[in-house]
C-alpha cells in the first residue's frame, strides 16, 4: 500500500501536511529522521502510517503514560491494531498483549522507554518482526530542557542493537541546543533532519493588563469567546488555583483545579474528566499539561505571566491541536513583574544563571508590552522569521495607540532618583500624585522637586508605565522588597538622550469584543450540529472513550454544513477513513436526514447572503434580520437581491413598492442603460435618492 492511500483509506484525510510525505519515504527507504513540528502539526502519522505499510510492528517510545490509553482508543477508532505497555496495566492485560505482540497481531505498539530497556522487553522485542522505533517527545534527552528523563538517554542502545531498523526522534522544542543534544544523545548522526516552521496560525494570541478587575475581564472573556468549551486557565499559585475554580463552579462552569497539592487521586481524576467530557476548564499550576494532548482546548488563559517566552509558547500550545480556531490569552500586571523579579533575584542559582533569567524575563516583557505583531515577535524570538504581521493577534485586530511618554517616564524616574531608590510603586505614584501621608512628610519627600508633579496621569496610567519602564530596563526591582531602582540605561532617558514610545494605557474594554476566531458554522446549520454532538457524547459513553476519538470537533462541523445522507458523500468528509466509514456513517446519516437543509439555501450563494436568507425565511422582516445580524437594513436588502437574482426569493416577498414605483426604478434604468450588478451610483441619484441602494438592487434583480 501506498502512504497517500493509507492517508485516505485509513485516516480519511486527502493531504499530507507539512513534511509528513518526506518523512514517511524516509523511513520507508530505511532512513533515520529527526522531525521538529509544532504540536498539532501531525508528527504521529509520520510514524503511524509507515508502521502500517512496513512489515512488523511500529514500536513508539512516549514517557507520556496516562495517554497511551487515548492514542491507542484513537487508532482503534480507526481499524489499527494498536496496544501498549506500561506500569499501569495489571499483569493479565500485559500478557494479552505481549501475546498480540508474538503472534504478529500489532501494528503500533506504545511503550514507556524504562519498560522497552528492561532486559524483559529487549528480550521480548528480539522474537519480534519490528518496523520501526519512533522515539516522541525527543527533547526528554535533553539535561538542560524542562522534561529531562534520565532513561531516554540509553535509547541510544536501539542503534546497536537494532542496526537496520529505522529510527525516527520527533519534538515540538524548538531550541537548537536541544536539538543538536537529541541528534548526539540518539546517534542520529546520519538522520535526515526535518524542521518545519513553529507557527500555530490557527492559535489568537491576547495579551492584556489588568487592574484589580482581573476576574470580571477573565468573565468577559470566557462569556464573549467560550461559554461551552474546554480549556485550561493558569494560575501563579495554589491558593488561586483552588479560589478561581471555586469562582467559576458558582458561576456555573464546570471548573476543576489541578495543582501539586492536591491528592494524586483527585488530580487525576480531575484530568481524566477534563479529558473525557466535554467543555471542562481546568485550573491550574504549570504543573498541569506536559502530556495533554487533548486536540480541542479551545482556549488557554494565563491569569499571571508564565515564566519566560519557552513557557508561555509551550503553555499556550496546549490550545487548538485539531488546527481549529483557539485563543491563547493572557492578563498580567505589575505586581506580576515585581514578584517574578523578585523570585529571580532571590533565588540560589549561580549569577549567570541569573543573568540568563533575567535576560529571558526582560524578553518576555518586551513582548507583553509590544505595539505590534506578537506572533512575529515570537517567532523572530525562535530564530524564525516572518515576513508580514500574522493578522491573528490582538495587536494585529486591534492595533493599539501609542504615544511618546519620555517626559512622564522622566518624572517617574527622577521621582525614584529624589526619593533615594528605597521605594516600591505604590509610595512612588503617592509622592508624584502630591500626597500628604505621615511617612512623605516625615521622609521629607514632600519637600523634593518630584512632589505633585504627576497629578495628570491616574494611578492605573503609572501602574502602566512603570511596568513599561521595568520591561525596557530602565528599571530594576530589588530582591527583599520590592523597591525600583535605577539601571545605568535610566540616566539616557532622564538626559533626554533617548525617548519612550509606549502603549495608551486603556482603561478595560466596558464593551464586550469577541475574539474568537472565524467560525466555518452557520447559525443555521447549529441545531444539527448540536444534534450530531449529543450523538457522538453518547457513542462516545457507550465505548468508553473520549468523544474526540469518535469525530474531531471539525468533522462534525463540516458533516453540518455538507449535510452528507448517503454512505459516498459521508465519506468525502475529511477526518472519515474507511473504518469510521462502516461504523459511524449510517448512523450518522440517519440524523442528518433528519435535518434536511431547505432547498432556498442550497445554493452557491457566500454564506452571509444565507445567513440572511435563512433569517428572512423564518419570517423575519428585513428591520429584524439586520438587527440580528448587526448589518445595515441596505445590506440585507443586498443579500436577498441576490437570492432574487438566483431565483431562491421571489422580488415581491423582499420588497413592498407599489407597481409605480418599481415601473419607475426600471424605466429610469433602461435609460441609464444600467443593468442588475452594475454600479447603481447614477440610478440612485437620478431617483432623487429616494430608494437605497439595496432596494434598487433587488428591483433590479428581479426586472425582466
Ligand atoms: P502532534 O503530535 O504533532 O501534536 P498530531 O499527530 O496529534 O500532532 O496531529 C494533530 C491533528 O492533526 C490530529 O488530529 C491529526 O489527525 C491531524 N492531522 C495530522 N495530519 C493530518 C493531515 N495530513 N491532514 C489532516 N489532518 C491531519
Ligand atoms: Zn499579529
Amino acid at each position: 500500500m501506498q502512504a497517500q492511500q493509507v492517508l485516505k483509506e485509513v485516516f480519511g484525510y486527502s493531504e499530507f501536511r507539512h513534511s509528513q510525505e518526506q518523512v514517511i519515504n524516509d523511513l520507508l527507504q530505511g532512513t533515520d529522521a529527526f522531525v521538529l513540528m509544532p504540536t498539532g502539526g501531525g508528527k504521529s502519522l509520520c510514524y503511524q502510517i509507515p508502521s502500517l505499510i512496513l512489515d512488523g510492528v511500529g514500536i513508539v517510545v512516549s514517557p507520556l503514560i496516562a495517554l497511551m490509553q487515548d492514542q491507542v482508543d484513537a487508532l482503534t477508532q480507526l481499524g489499527v491494531r494498536a496496544a501498549f505497555l506500561n506500569s499501569s496495566m495489571l499483569v493479565g492485560e500485559q500478557r494479552d498483549v505481549e501475546a498480540a505482540l508474538l503472534a504478529g497481531e500489532l501494528d503500533l505498539l506504545y511503550i514507556a522507554p524504562e519498560r522497552l530497556l528492561t532486559a524483559a522487553s529487549l528480550d521480548l522485542m528480539a522474537q519480534v518482526k519490528i518496523a520501526l522505533f519512533a522515539i516522541d517527545e525527543a527533547h526528554c534527552v535533553s539535561q538542560w530542557g524542562h522534561d529531562f528523563r534520565p532513561e531516554y538517554q540509553k535509547l541510544k542502545i536501539l542503534a546497536e542493537h537494532y542496526p537496520g531498523i529505522p529510527r525516527i526522534a520527533l519534538t515540538a522544542t524548538a531550541d537548537g541546543r536541544t536539538r543538536e543534544e537529541i541528534i548526539e544523545q540518539l546517534g542520529l548522526q546520519q538522520a535526515s533532519v526535518y524542521v518545519n516552521s513553529f507557527d500555530r496560525p490557527n492559535i489568537r494570541y491576547t495579551i492584556n493588563e489588568t487592574g484589580s478587575n482581573a476576574r470580571t475581564q477573565l468573565w468577559n472573556f470566557l462569556q464573549t469567546n467560550h461559554p461551552d468549551d474546554a480549556g485550561i486557565i493558569y494560575c501563579l499559585s495554589r491558593k488561586k488555583v483552588e479560589a478561581t475554580a471555586d469562582w467559576l463552579a458558582a458561576k456555573g462552569c464546570v471548573a476543576l483545579p489541578y495543582h501539586a497539592g492536591l491528592h494524586r487521586d483527585v488530580r487525576q481524576k480531575n484530568q481524566m474528566r477534563f479529558l473525557r467530557e466535554e467543555g471542562v476548564i481546568i485550573v491550574a499550576t504549570i504543573a498541569f499539561g506536559m502530556g495533554i494532548d487533548k486536540p480541542d482546548v479551545r482556549f488557554v488563559a494565563h491569569m499571571s505571566l508564565p515564566k519566560n517566552i519557552e513557557s508561555y509558547y509551550q503553555e499556550t500550545g496546549r490550545a487548538g491541536r485539531d488546527g481549529e480556531a483557539a485563543n491563547a490569552w493572557m492578563n498580567y500586571s505589575l505586581h506580576d513583574v515585581i514578584s517574578l523579579q523578585q523570585m529571580l533575584e532571590n533565588s540560589s542559582g549561580s549569577e549567570l544563571f541569573k543573568q540568563i533569567t533575567r535576560q529571558k524575563l526582560q524578553s518576555l516583557l518586551g513582548l507583553c508590552e509590544l505595539a505590534s505583531c506578537r506572533r512575529q515577535t515570537l517567532l523572530a524570538y525562535f530564530g524564525e522569521k516572518m515576513a508580514k504581521p500574522c493578522g491573528n493577534c490582538d495587536n494585529c485586530l486591534f492595533p493599539p495607540e501609542t504615544r511618546d511618554v519620555t517626559e512622564e517616564a522622566q518624572k517617574a524616574l527622577s521621582c525614584v532618583y529624589r526619593t533615594g531608590q528605597r521605594f516600591g510603586v505604590v509610595y512612588l505614584i503617592n509622592v508624584l500624585h502630591g500626597k500628604i501621608e505621615d511617612r512623605i512628610i516625615s521622609n521629607g519627600h514632600d519637600k523634593v522637586s518630584t512632589w505633585g508633579i504627576g497629578t495628570d496621569l491616574t494611578q492605573a496610567e503609572w501602574r502602566s508605565l512603570f511596568r513599561q519602564l521595568i520591561a525596557e530596563s530602565y528599571l530594576q526591582v530589588d530582591l527583599e522588597y520590592g523597591v525600583f531602582k535605577l539601571t545605568e540605561k535610566a540616566r539616557s532617558l532622564l538626559r533626554g538622550e533617548a525617548s519612550l514610545i509606549a502603549r495608551v494605557h486603556k482603561a478595560p474594554e466596558k464593551k464586550k469584543k469577541s475574539i474568537k476566531g472565524k467560525s466555518t458554522l452557520r447559525s443555521f446549520d447549529a441545531e444539527l450540529r448540536e444534534e450530531l454532538r449529543l450523538l457522538r457524547t453518547q457513542l462516545a459513553e457507550e465505548q468508553g472513550v473520549p468523544a474526540f476519538v469518535i469525530f474531531h470537533d471539525s468533522v462534525l462541523d463540516a458533516m453540518a454544513r455538507q449535510r452528507p445522507v448517503s454512505r459516498e458523500a459521508f465519506a468525502e468528509l475529511s477526518g472519515v477513513g474507511q473504518h469510521k466509514l462502516a461504523k459511524y456513517a449510517d448512523i450518522f446519516t440517519d440524523v442528518i436526514k433528519q435535518h434536511p437543509l431547505p432547498e432556498a439555501l442550497q445554493n452557491s450563494l457566500s454564506d452571509t447572503v444565507n445567513e440572511s436568507l435563512a433569517l428572512f425565511m423564518q419570517h423575519n422582516s428585513i428591520e429584524e434580520v439586520a438587527v440580528k445580524r448587526e448589518l445595515k437594513q441596505d445590506t440585507i436588502y443586498s443579500h436577498l437581491a441576490e437570492a432574487i437574482a438566483t431565483g431562491q426569493l421571489g422580488r415581491e416577498e423582499v420588497i413592498s413598492l407599489g407597481a409605480s414605483d418599481v415601473a419607475t426604478i426600471e424605466m429610469t434604468a433602461n435609460q441609464l442603460e444600467i443593468t442588475a450588478g452594475e454600479n447603481l451610483g447614477e440610478l440612485y441619484r437620478e431617483l432623487d435618492e429616494e430608494w437605497g441602494y439595496g432596494i434598487l438592487k433587488c428591483v433590479l434583480a428581479g426586472a425582466g
